[in-house]
């Protein structure tokens, strides 16, 4: 069996919130709150709502789709900073890129904490064992400026709620999900046949079940039934707290679809 070419970004997020015992500093309206927080604690950091982002290259898309659906202002108030800081490695896995994204949302207590990585032609067995691992043990090397360490994402989450949090008995137990965006997957430029050829397999991305080849073709498909999506080379596929994001945008159909809609 010939091997595959995956590319894409997949993020492991966290989130938490901050029970009602934890009040904002008085001088800091709950707009601003972690501002100066992340400011003091993250030396490269940018404030996404600011100015001066002319928007940090790993949220171009996230900035487009935002202005796109809200016309540039979301209803409710929120903070966003990328941090990068941290740089992840793994043996045996091309990592492009890596950032961290911290977005507060004062107004319902919430924090969310995103650990990106991109990755360029893996296979779908390295992909389904880095879901496996991500909320695991096995640990990725860690670059943090000059300090090199070996951190599974769970302690690198626990090493960035320390720096913001000194007190954790104002937050709750954190809960997870991971959202895995494909966006080059063999040479297929069609979502459509990527579920008719590879459908196992995609339930593997999707649930993180390394049996995917052994499973009956009905349970894979029953996995796979809440999906939605707008063109042949867009899907979002979600089982349970596992998000499968198709975005064939580089592949030839999406760029005839570019060239027609000029
Ligand atoms: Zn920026």
């Amino acid at each position: 069996m010939l091997s595959d070419s995956i590319s894409g970004n997949i993020c492991f997020d966290y989130y938490f919130s901050l029970n009602k015992n934890y009040v904002y500093k008085e001088e800091e309206s709950p707009e601003d709150f972690g501002r100066e927080v992340i400011k003091n604690n993250f030396k490269n950091c940018c404030d996404i709502n600011s100015e001066n982002c002319k928007g940090c290259n790993a949220l171009q898309e996230i900035k487009i789709s935002q202005n796109f659906l809200y016309n540039d202002k979301l209803p409710f108030g929120y903070g966003r900073w990328y941090i990068e800081d941290y740089k992840l490695s793994l043996d045996n896995f091309i990592i492009t890129h890596s950032g961290i994204l911290i977005s507060i949302y004062p107004s319902i207590r919430v924090i969310n904490i995103k650990i990106c990585i991109s990755f360029e032609k893996v296979t779908s067995d390295q992909l389904i064992y880095i879901k496996q691992i991500t909320f695991g043990d096995v640990k990725y090397t860690v670059y943090e400026n000059e300090q090199k360490r070996n951190l599974s994402t769970n302690e690198l989450f626990n090493i960035l709620v320390d720096k913001m949090i000194k007190d954790k008995q104002y937050i709750s137990e954190p809960e997870t999900s991971c959202t895995l965006e494909i966006k080059e997957f063999n040479n297929y430029d069609n979502i459509e046949e990527i579920l008719k050829k590879e459908s196992k397999k995609i339930y593997g991305l999707l649930t993180g079940d390394e049996g995917w080849a052994f499973v009956p073709l009905a349970l894979a498909d029953e996995r796979m039934k809440i999906h939605w999506g707008s063109r042949q080379f867009v899907k979002f596929i979600t089982f349970r707290n596992n998000f499968l994001y198709f975005n064939l945008n580089k592949c030839n159909s999406a760029r005839k679809y570019d060239v027609h809609q000029k």
